[in-house]
C-alpha cells in the first residue's frame, strides 16, 4: 500500500510538473505575441523629496494587458520572460517606452519640482549581463532622441554581485552618458560594504519590507537607520520604497532619507492618469 501511495504521489507531482511546464510554454508564446500586439504598458509611480514633498521623478513599472486575464503585474510573467531571451526584447521595449515618455513630458512641459522629470526603469539580470549593455542604452537613447539625464536605471544587489567584474566599467559608462544608477530593494541582498564603495552608484532604494515594519519594529528601525546613515556617508541618495503612513515618512526623513515612494504619495498609475495627477498637484 505504501508503494501504491508513493506511486500515486509521484504521478501527482509528475502531472503537476507537466502542467506547470505547459503553462510556462503557453505564457512564453503569449508574451511574444503580446510584444508584437502592443499589449504592454508602463505605469508610473511618483517619487517625492522627503523634506519638501516636491515631485522628483517617477518609477516606470511594467504591466501587461493580457487579452484574457486582464491587467497583469510583473510577478506574474517576468520569471518566464527571464528564462528565455524574450526578456531582452521586453527590457528594450521598456527602455524605449520610458525614453519616449520622458521626451513627451518634456515637450508637454510636465516637470518635476526641480527640472525635467526623470523616469526610473527596472533592469533584468539578463539585460545587465549582456556584453555591450551600455551600447544598447546609447543606441536606444539616440533612436528615441532622449538624453541620459532623463533616465535612471534600477539594478538589484544580486545583479551587481553577479557581474562584479564588469559592473564598475558598465556603470561608469552609463553614468558618463548622464544616467542615474540606483540599487533597488537594498538590504535584501548580500552586497558587501567594500563593494558598495567601489561601485560608481548614485542611489540606494530601501526595500519596502523594512519600510513596512516602521515605525514600531526595533529591528527594522536599526537596519533602516544604518542604511540611511551609510548611504549618506557614501554620498548616495536614499529613497524609501513602500511608504504608507505619515509616521513612516516622518521617521525616515528625520534620519536623512531624501526621497520617498509609496502608497502615501501615490500608487503606480497609467501614464495619462499620472500626467493628470501631476497637473492637479
Ligand atoms: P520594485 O522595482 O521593487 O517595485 C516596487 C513594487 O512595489 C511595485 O510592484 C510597486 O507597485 C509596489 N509598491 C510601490 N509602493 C507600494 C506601497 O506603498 N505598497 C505596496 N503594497 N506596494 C507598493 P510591481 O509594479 O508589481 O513590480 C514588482 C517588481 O517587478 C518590481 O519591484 C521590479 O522588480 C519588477 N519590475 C517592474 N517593472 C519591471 C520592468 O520593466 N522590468 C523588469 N525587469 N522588472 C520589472
Ligand atoms: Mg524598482
Ligand atoms: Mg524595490
Ligand atoms: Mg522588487
Amino acid at each position: 500500500r505504501a508503494k501504491a501511495r508513493g506511486r500515486a504521489t509521484y504521478q501527482f507531482f509528475e502531472a503537476a510538473l507537466a502542467e506547470t511546464a505547459y503553462a510556462d510554454l503557453v505564457l512564453e508564446a503569449e508574451l511574444a505575441q503580446g510584444l508584437t500586439h502592443d499589449e504592454f504598458e508602463l505605469f508610473f509611480q511618483p517619487q517625492v523629496d522627503a523634506t519638501t514633498g516636491q515631485l522628483s521623478g517617477a518609477e516606470a513599472l511594467l504591466r501587461w494587458r493580457h487579452p484574457q486575464r486582464g491587467l497583469l503585474s510583473p510577478d506574474a510573467f517576468i520569471f518566464v520572460a527571464e528564462r528565455h531571451r524574450l526578456m531582452l526584447a521586453l527590457g528594450e521595449w521598456v527602455m524605449r517606452e520610458a525614453a519616449a515618455t520622458a521626451r513627451r513630458w518634456r515637450e508637454q512641459g510636465l516637470t518635476a519640482g526641480h527640472g525635467p522629470m526623470r523616469i526610473a526603469i527596472n533592469l533584468s539580470r539578463m539585460q545587465f549581463h549582456l556584453d555591450g549593455f551600455a551600447d544598447t542604452v546609447k543606441r536606444v537613447l539616440a533612436e528615441s532622441q532622449a538624453e541620459g539625464q532623463w533616465l535612471e536605471l534600477e539594478l538589484t544587489e544580486r545583479m551587481l554581485m553577479e557581474e562584479i567584474e564588469h559592473a564598475p566599467t558598465t556603470l561608469a559608462q552609463l553614468r558618463a552618458m548622464g544616467l542615474t544608477v540606483s540599487v533597488d530593494d537594498f538590504g535584501t541582498g548580500y552586497t558587501s560594504l567594500a563593494h558598495l564603495t567601489e561601485l560608481p552608484l548614485d542611489k540606494l532604494k530601501i526595500d519596502q519590507s523594512f519600510t513596512a515594519r516602521l515605525p514600531d519594529d526595533a529591528g527594522a528601525q536599526a537596519i533602516t537607520r544604518a542604511i540611511v546613515q551609510m548611504a549618506v556617508g557614501l554620498g548616495l541618495t536614499v529613497t524609501a520604497e513602500g511608504v504608507r503612513t505619515a509616521a513612516q515618512w516622518q521617521l525616515l526623513s528625520s534620519w536623512g532619507c531624501q526621497q520617498l515612494q509609496g502608497e502615501l504619495v501615490g500608487l503606480p498609475m497609467p501614464a495619462s492618469e499620472f500626467e493628470a495627477w501631476v497637473k492637479a498637484r
